[in-house]
């Protein structure tokens, strides 16, 4: 009975640990399980038709999974409304609302060889046991007007599903791996665009989703804090670049408050930067800056 409860917290605990490996059988059979029965959400009527990985195509007009909904609400800001796509968007209180089903649109190992969004892993990396992409249900709740938390930071790696959403509807994950490996170990993993799953088929970005962003300053995504992550480099509202780095205009939890392209008064934010945790470059250090909303799958 004790060692049940412990193995149920520890679990908990690991859920945006980096978990891709799948090498004890009761990840396998929880994979054969997923595999076997496609999830349909409760949220299907949101974000479209569930996506089955096996079949699935690109919709040239969208620039989604077939299938999948796409849309953001007028009354969301135009940051959001005019950068995020593949997911649904909408505003509810005083509290962003993103549904996703959180399958890429670029093309991926983990679709599985018979897909048609197939693609090799490139020389070197090898493949994340038997996972492959599945649907999600992901539900984000992210404050609208984030506050700063100065004190008693929250951690980041303290057991959500996900800690934000890429502006192509994709999960965040934070800057750590299953022990005792570090992110640098897992990177070898990492598909042709630094994405890869666990063993539950949720697909997730560590680093930059190079279908985003690739050492630029593009718009990334947002943390479940409401604070937004940009590309390695920082293009200010006066349309000057730098690339600040931690330590050098960056705090240890990769952000700054600076002007963007899309913020004309001076806004917190985090870029993609070297992380030390982790050993390689990463969306997200060890703590929030802000009070995290919620994310559920
Ligand atoms: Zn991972
Ligand atoms: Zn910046």
């Amino acid at each position: 009975m004790l060692a049940a409860s412990i193995s149920i917290v520890l679990f908990v605990l690991s859920l945006t640990n980096c978990n891709t490996k799948s090498d004890s059988d009761e990840e396998n059979l929880l994979l054969l399980a997923a595999v076997a029965s496609q999830r349909v959400c409760a949220n299907s009527a949101f974000t479209g038709t569930t996506v089955v990985n096996s079949t699935a195509t690109l919709d040239t007009n969208t620039d989604c999974i077939t299938g999948m909904t796409s849309s953001m609400s007028s009354d969301l800001p135009a940051w959001i409304r005019n950068n995020f796509k593949c997911a649904v968007g909408s505003v509810s209180g005083s509290n962003y609302v993103f549904r996703a089903q959180n399958i890429p649109n670029n093309k991926s190992y983990y679709f599985g060889s018979s897909s048609p969004m197939y693609e090799a892993l490139a020389p070197g990396q090898k493949s994340a046991g038997n996972n492959q992409i599945s649907s999600q249900c992901l539900v984000y709740s992210i404050p609208s007007s984030p506050t700063e938390k100065l004190t008693n930071k929250t951690g980041t790696q303290s057991g959500y599903v996900s800690v934000g959403i890429t502006v192509n509807g994709l999960a965040i994950f934070n800057n750590a791996a299953a022990a005792p490996d570090t992110l640098s170990t897992e990177a070898q993993t990492f598909d042709n665009y630094n994405g890869h799953p666990q063993s539950s088929g949720v697909y997730h970005h560590h680093s930059q989703p190079l279908n985003v962003s690739n050492n630029n300053s593009n718009l990334i995504g947002v943390l479940i804090d409401g604070f937004a992550v940009y590309g390695r480099d920082c293009t200010n509202a006066s349309n000057v670049t730098t690339t600040p780095t931690i330590g050098s205009g960056l705090d240890s939890n990769h952000g700054h408050t600076t002007t963007t392209q899309h913020f004309s008064s001076a806004t917190y934010h985090y870029h993609y930067t070297s992380d030390p945790t982790a050993g390689i470059p990463t969306l997200i250090g060890s703590y929030f800056h802000g009070t995290p909303g919620t994310v559920s799958n």
